[in-house]
């Protein structure tokens, strides 16, 4: 017997939306059409809403667990769910030092980071391992760790966890011969030094001045760098967090070139532009990331990038960092300022409301951009549409409903949202994961431990 039918909803997939029912079979779609009747144990009708795949979310540094903070993954993940994202990826970086999950290797890190979010998520998530000169050999092991269903690597090109050119050569090198993608932080380091000093040397230790430590083309550099590096090595590129038109240039032309070269932006550089770092300090340290928000302008350039496919996906670089503790620091001097700012639980309703709602993307490459591309560009082949044979990750959204983003309504573990006040259209009602209801009607109904680790396979990207 059919377990649920989703009824009467606008089912969108990136190729069109149509007014259709939704029928789930042990947690898989069994069917989409008209009319699929009513005989189920559930049966929900979904009549003036959307009916859209659960975003996944490529680009999260959601925390394991710690004995301080036991709560910490799980609640993430709640958060996760709230927002209408089904599956999260994290990162495991032994370069932090703070993860007791890192580990020495690449694999013992990833045993380690398996163990300790075993059991813990409410949704379906997946990780990727940071390439760092902290690890013993961990080129060698990338092999080891894609047969293990980790196909995914970061390297940063800053910080003191980064890695130098020639390194970053090689771990691409290895992920084009053994199936696997690296994403790959692109600023030049050098740059970003030499300017951050000749601020701190002239007294300029404002929050503000973090923006012009790391201008556009430190990041448009450091792009390009990487491209000709997995040109040579080649291998498939995934550029993280692309943040203005100079690096999205370069993009543009690798592509057009016919390189594998992929792009993700993130929703504060849709939405929010560097006139946040005039405030106040302990208020503009909250919109301290990087790349740092850009001039008023540079997100147009990139909806545009997103609307007509130089950009591939949406990621949050969810950083679940607080104010009042790793942030804190706002008062000494903006490089002292913990980098990142939390967005695991507005994804979807911030590029619903300001994409398909403002008329920048239609409705359908919403879908493709937070669903259907980062499912198959990641590897993970039963998630990202409604479709037959996959997952059933639905969300049931209200593309009506106005309302006020505020902390006070958030489930994530920040103690803040740079989205504060904002006014948004659009809202998430309910969620299944595979077929289970996690969020029903604003309320979340899940559990700690159903979410599911998702063992991932890559497509040959070049
Ligand atoms: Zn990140």
């Amino acid at each position: 017997m059919t377990d649920l039918i989703v009824r009467g909803g606008t089912v969108v997939t990136a190729a069109g939306a149509a007014i259709a029912d939704v029928a789930v079979e042990g947690g898989r779609i069994a069917a989409v059409g008209p009319d699929l009747g009513s005989d189920a144990r559930e049966v929900v009708d979904a009549a003036g809403l959307l009916v859209l795949p659960g975003a996944v979310d490529v680009h999260t540094h959601v925390r394991v667990a710690s004995d301080a903070e036991p709560d910490r993954f799980f609640q993430d993940s709640v958060a996760a769910a709230f927002g209408g994202t089904t599956t999260f990826l994290a990162f495991n970086n032994p370069g932090t030092g703070g993860s007791a999950a890192a580990g020495r290797t690449l694999l013992d890190g990833l045993r380690s980071w398996r163990a300790r979010t075993e059991g813990d998520a409410a949704v379906d998530y997946a990780v990727s391992l940071v390439i760092t000169p902290q690890l013993e050999d961990a080129i060698a092991e990338m092999a080891g760790a894609i047969e293990l269903g980790v196909p995914t690597f970061k390297a940063f090109m800053v910080y003191d966890f980064g890695v130098d050119d020639a390194t970053l050569y090689r771990a691409l090198a290895m992920a084009g011969a053994s199936g696997g993608m690296l994403q790959v932080h692109c600023e030049n380091a050098v740059l970003l030094e030499a300017l951050t000093a000749r601020h701190l040397e002239a007294g300029e230790t404002l929050p503000r001045y973090h923006a012009t430590s790391r201008p556009p083309y430190v990041e448009a550099e450091a792009t390009a760098r990487a491209v000709a590096l997995a040109r040579a090595a080649r291998a498939p590129l995934y550029v993280v967090h692309l943040s203005c038109r100079e690096a999205l240039d370069v993009v543009r032309i690798a592509r057009a070139e016919g390189r594998p070269v992929f792009s993700e932006t993130c929703p504060h550089y849709l939405t929010l532009d560097e006139s946040r770092y005039l405030l106040p300090s302990e208020e503009a340290a909250k919109y301290v990331i990087s790349p740092p928000l850009r001039a008023a302008g540079q997100g147009d350039a990139l909806w545009e990038g997103l609307a007509d496919g130089s950009l591939a996906l949406v990621g949050t670089d969810h950083v679940p960092d607080r104010v009042a503790v790793e942030k804190r620091s706002w008062r000494e001097s903006f490089d002292r300022i913990s980098n990142g700012a939390p967005g695991i639980e507005t994804l979807l309703t911030l590029v619903y409301s300001e994409g398909v709602a403002a008329g920048r993307i239609s409705l359908e490459r919403m879908v493709d951009l937070l669903a259907t591309t980062p499912a198959r560009l990641f590897g993970m082949r039963f998630k990202g549409a409604v479709e037959v044979g996959r997952d059933a990750d639905l969300v049931l959204f209200d593309p009506g409903a106005r309302r006020t983003l505020r902390q006070a309504d958030l489930h994530h573990t920040s103690d803040y949202t740079p989205y504060e006040g904002r006014a948004v259209v659009g809202a998430v009602r309910s969620v299944a994961v595979r077929g289970s209801w996690v969020v029903r009607d604003g309320a979340f109904v899940g559990r700690r431990g159903f979410g599911r680790f998702v063992e991932r396979e890559l497509e040959r990207l070049s």
